[in-house]
Formats: C-alpha cells, structure tokens, sequence
C-alpha cells in the first residue's frame, strides 16, 4: 500500500510532559489532509511530568493546570503507555515499526553542575533531586535529612525560590497541599533555622519573578534579611534594574526589605548577591561553602575579585539550571543539552532533517520558559509535521495495526498504565486527600502507583 493511500497516520508521542500533551492537543486539532492516531510513552505511571513533579506544592494555583491537561487528554482519544521509557523498555526501531513519526518531549530533568571542588560530597544536592523528594516523584529517595540548620541554596532563579520556601516554610503551612506524607514527616523534623541563597551578580541580575520574590517575604515566621554590602552602588546592577517593569518591582521589594528590622523570627532567609561559589567544604560531607566577591571587568565580564567569605553550613543546594539527557539513537547537542532541530524538526550529523522526528518543549530549546511556552512550541513542531506528513515525508511502518504496540508491550512483560489506569489513580489520590480535608494526597512509590493504575 502506497504511503499516501494509508490512513490513518500514527505518531507516537515520548514523554506526557505539558510539552507532550499541547503536541498531541494541536496535531489533533490541526488542519491536515490524513486522519491521525496518537499515542503517548511515559516513563514514569503518571502523565504531566514537572506541573506534577516540579512545580512547588505550596502554588496549587498552577499545580491545577494539571485539571487543564486532563480535559485535554480526555477529550483527546490519545493512548497512553506510562510506565514504559524510551531506551529501556521501547526503542526507536520498535517506534519506526508501528508509527509514521515520532516527537520527543522528554524535557530537562538532570542538574547542571556548578564546576566547583566539593560537588560530589554528601549534603551537596542538585535541584532536581529536592524537588523530586517534596514532590514525590518515584525516583528519588522516600527520606531526606533535614539534619543541618545552617543550608546553601545557590541560584538566582525561581527554583532556587522555591528551594528555599520549602526549606523554611512550617510544616503546619503545607498542611492543605498535595505533600506526601513521608514528606510532611520529614519537613516536620527538620532543623533549618538558616538559608543562604547566593547569586553571583548583582542583585540587579536576579531572575527571581516579582510574585515568588514578594511570597518570600510574607512567609509566616521566616524574616528575609539583606546585606547592605551587596548593594552598594554599581553601575551594571543598576543598570539591570531599569531594563524592565519586572525588575523594578524587584528593586522595590528588596529596597523595603533592607529598610525591615528583623522580627527574630525562628527562621531566617539570608539573600546574598555579588557572591560565586569557589569551593564545597567539608571531608566526606560538606561542613562549609567558600564563596568569592565578584565584579564586573572593563569588558563587562564577571570576575572574581580575591576576597573569600566562608559559611558554616551543613548542606549545599545547586539551582544553576537543568539540562536534557540524550535518547538512545536520536542526535543530541551535549553542549546545549537538546536535541538539535529547526524549528522542532531534529536534524541529523549533516545538518538536514531526520524524517520522521520531531522534538517539543524543554528538549526541543533547554530549561527556560514556563509551561505555557511549551504550548507555542509544540504549535511550530506540529506545523511541520503536518506538511511533512501530508507530503508523504515520514516513516512507513511495518505493522500500523492500533493492537500491534500494546500487544509488544504484553510480550515484553512491561506493566503499563494506561489513561483509565491514570484516572484509577487519580480517584485514589483524591480519596486519600479528602480524608484529611486535602485536595489530595501523592502516592510516590512506582510498585503502589502501577497497583493502583492496573486495577
Ligand atoms: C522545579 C521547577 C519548578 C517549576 N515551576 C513552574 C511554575 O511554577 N510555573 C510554570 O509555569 N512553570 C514552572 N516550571 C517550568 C515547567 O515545569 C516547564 O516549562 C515544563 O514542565 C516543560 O515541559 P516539558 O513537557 O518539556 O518537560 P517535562 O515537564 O519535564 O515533561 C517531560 C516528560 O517526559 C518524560 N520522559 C523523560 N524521559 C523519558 C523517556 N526516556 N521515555 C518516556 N518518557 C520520558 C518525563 O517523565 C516527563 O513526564 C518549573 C520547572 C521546574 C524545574
């Protein structure tokens, strides 16, 4: 049968990630000359990716974007595999046997590294792992030790906002939240009294939002403290202060807080700027950070400036930045961490377009931009598709059949959930929440959540 005569078109989706579900939602909608058929892999049992295990549990504003992207799956018709990952259960050959294209919205989920001696000692953590931890995802350790009252979180950006809001903010803060319950142990234990967040421009450069920014300040028994050494006149943080309305809002914000006279408050926030990371201290476990002053140079380039500070503190958080992981068999750009594309079309060795592939979201472009850009992502990637599609410039599969994936995944003996599963799932979720007068509460172990998926 002739490529163009077959109908329907499949395409497999990789990752049910915000990006995943806005490429599914929009192909589906969009204007083609084929009818179309969608399924979603999942590495993990549960679809939405960060909006469930990146985004803070203290903002269930935007937690319920999650409600959003379920009507959209619903509505959609789309399979979903979760439980099943790209390079371990499922390949590319198997994709390009059952489907006519494949997009990639695995996302970023691995730590960047700040390029310092101590990185690896015990009680230096990335980002990714912490948030993983608070937000019950099933890959990261049921217990954290919370053991240290002094702690560094290093970044300027809202992660490291939102770090450090779960560090001081009372465990009886959390109560309404979607918390797991060997987390809320856990923060209920817990001994921070001090958190240093470091930035290593200006306070002018911070990429704090103005919202997450004034949250900090309102957190009940938590006093937010300044150093006014950070900000004495400089001509480039000023500077960066004027370039947009958001960063003066910021300047405000902090022009109140070094005007506040600390309320003793049990928990403290200290914000240092004009400060990098020189060393990790400590002899197996980290027991200090060693920071150096910088400035600014002629060029208009960052430098150290040869003065030292150390902090006696008993846990490092980095929250530098993510960065994607390569996809066995599929070109990937290491500097930048993405799969290299035009335009969320992946490109190969020489340069030209793969047939057949495409990449959305933060794999497409790297870790920057809020949930709601992933939506204008996947339009450009689903744009492409279609042309291509409709020209015949795709994969032809050997076995397009909608019982030949689920039928090789049987084989395979892998446990995957599926979207009713997920609904199954969710219910419990909310039933264990409404117990305790919550929205809901999260199961995290993989082995209890594919339980409950599969019935
Ligand atoms: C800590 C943190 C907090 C954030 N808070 C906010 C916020 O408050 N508001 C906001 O708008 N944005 C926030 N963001 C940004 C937002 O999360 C991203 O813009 C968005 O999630 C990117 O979507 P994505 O689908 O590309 O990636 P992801 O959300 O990471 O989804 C990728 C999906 O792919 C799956 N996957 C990965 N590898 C494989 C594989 N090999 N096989 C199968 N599946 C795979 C993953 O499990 C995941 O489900 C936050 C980001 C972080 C890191």
């Amino acid at each position: 049968m002739s490529v163009s005569a077959r109908e329907p078109r499949r395409v497999a989706i990789v990752g049910a990630g915000p990006a995943g579900v806005y490429a599914a939602d929009l192909l589906l909608r969009a204007e083609r000359p084929f009818e179309v058929q969608i399924d979603l892999f999942e590495r993990l049992p549960a679809p939405y990716g960060l909006v469930r295990y990146g985004v803070a549990p203290d903002h269930p504003h935007i937690k319920h974007i999650v409600n959003a992207l379920r009507t959209t799956l619903d509505a959609s018709g789309v399979r979903l595999f979760g439980n099943v990952e790209f390079g371990a259960q499922i390949g590319l050959e198997d994709l390009r046997a059952h489907y006519d294209a494949v997009i990639f919205a695995t996302g970023a989920l691995d730590d960047a590294s700040l390029h310092v001696p101590g990185e690896n000692l015990s009680g230096s953590f990335g980002a990714s792992a912490f948030v993983g931890w608070y937000d019950g995802h099933p890959d990261f350790p049921l217990e954290w030790p919370l053991d240290a009252t002094d702690v560094a979180v290093i970044g300027n950006g809202n992660v490291a906002l939102d770090i450090t809001r779960m560090l001081v903010r009372s465990v009886q803060d959390l109560a309404g939240t979607d918390i797991p319950e060997n987390v809320e142990q856990d923060l209920g234990r817990s001994r921070v009294s001090d958190v240093h967040v470091f930035g290593r421009r200006g306070p002018g450069f911070a990429k704090f939002s103005p919202l997450e920014t004034r949250e900090l300040g309102q957190i009940p028994g938590v006093d937010v403290l300044l150093d006014p050494e950070d900000f004495v006149p400089d001509p480039d943080s000023d500077a960066a202060f004027e370039a947009n309305n958001q960063r003066k809002v910021l300047r405000r914000i902090f022009t109140e807080w070094l005007g506040r006279t600390p309320t003793g408050a049990s928990r403290r926030v200290h914000l240092h700027f004009r400060w990098r990371p020189a060393e990790i201290l400590g002899d197996g476990r980290v027991t200090g950070l060693r920071v150096e002053r910088t400035a600014v140079d002629d060029r208009g380039a960052l430098v150290g400036t040869g003065e030292f500070r150390e902090f006696p503190v008993g846990q490092v958080y980095r929250a530098v930045g993510y960065t994607g992981s390569p996809l066995s068999g599929v070109p990937f750009d290491a500097d930048r961490g993405v799969i290299p594309n035009s335009e969320g079309r992946v490109l190969g060795a020489d340069g030209s377009p793969i047939p057949g592939e495409y990449v959305t979201g933060w794999i497409r472009r790297g870790p920057v931009g809020l949930i709601g850009s992933t939506k204008s992502d996947a339009l450009q990637t689903i744009t492409h598709l279609v042309e291509d599609l409709g020209a015949g410039r795709g994969w032809t599969p050997r076995d397009g059949g909608a019982g030949a994936v689920p039928a090789l995944l049987s084989e395979r003996k892998i446990e995957y959930t599926t979207l009713e599963g997920w609904h199954r799932l969710d219910a419990y979720e909310h039933e264990l929440g409404a117990a305790q007068g919550r929205d809901r509460i999260k199961v995290v172990s993989r082995e209890e959540m594919v339980r409950h998926s599969r019935g």
